[in-house]
């Protein structure tokens, strides 16, 4: 059962996948696939940069939300090769992925950008993703939960009080991200309760509208384990967001409990 104050979200990340030519037709087959209007959850896709004009155009008159993978730190000026939060509130984005690993793995993303991300964001009007999880090494010492925790704390330390509800966090275990080995639903609402612990600690009552998703290895067999637990409020998804049907399966999740 979902929390009744939070919608479940179900993101694809498509990542440096699908360009505007195939990313069309690729909706043409998804869109029928989806389940039809519902308040029990929502749906969107978080394409390439050059993909988002194609996509929302396709995207238009569904109830499929619009999300990018990543945004500026500032809000103008000179960062070559950035793109801004009001550069893609334009386009239409609602969501925006934030300190998604292998940002913070390939491209040296720091836990100070993300945080600055995670406040762009806000004052842009879109939602952040927040992605923050443990590498397998951590794990295996068991340093998951501090990990996890100082990731979380550094990137929420600038947001004021009144915009938080507007946040997602997903957390996605490292070890898990297109390796086939997902967390079990039992050890990731473990973790979405730290989340959520931590997050009522800082902005109180208001954390209730913040969803926390989880990442890692979320396959049309497995989502509807991970659905059925009250405490994981939606999912990331990587590798299956690229073929519709695997897609739309997960996205017409069950739950169980
Ligand atoms: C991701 O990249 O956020 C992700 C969860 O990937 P995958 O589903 O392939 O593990």
């Amino acid at each position: 059962m979902a929390h009744p104050d939070r919608k479940r979200l179900i993101i694809g990340n498509w990542k440096m996948n699908l360009p505007a030519s195939r990313a069309v037709p690729y909706l043409r087959e998804l869109l029928p696939l989806l389940p039809g209007r519902s308040d029990d959850r929502e749906i969107a896709v978080a394409p390439a940069y050059t993909s988002l004009p194609a996509v929302a155009a396709a995207l238009a008159g569904s109830t499929v939300r619009l999300a990018a993978q990543d945004l500026a730190f500032e809000a103008e000026g000179p960062y070559t090769g950035e793109v801004s939060g009001e550069m893609l509130r334009d386009l239409g984005v609602t969501y925006v992925l934030v300190g998604h690993s292998e940002r913070r793995q390939h491209l040296g993303e720091t836990d100070l950008m993300v945080a600055r991300k995670v406040k762009a964001a806000l004052l842009s009007d879109l939602a952040p993703v927040l992605c923050v999880g443990e590498q397998e090494a951590a794990r295996r010492s068991g340093r998951e939960a501090s990990v996890v925790r100082a990731q979380l704390l550094r990137a929420i330390e600038d947001v004021p009080r009144g915009a938080a509800s507007a946040l997602v966090v997903s957390y996605e275990p490292v070890w898990a991200i297109g390796t086939g080995r997902s967390a079990t639903p039992e050890d990731a609402e473990e973790m979405q309760d730290l989340i959520r612990g931590e997050l009522e600690r800082r902005f109180g009552e208001e954390a209730r509208g913040i969803r926390i998703l989880y990442g890692g290895s979320v396959t049309p067999g497995n989502i509807d384990s991970f659905m059925g637990r009250a405490g994981i409020d939606g999912a990331l998804i990587g590798t299956s967001s690229l073929k519709a049907t695997e897609f739309a399966r997960i996205a017409s999740f069950r739950t169980h409990s």
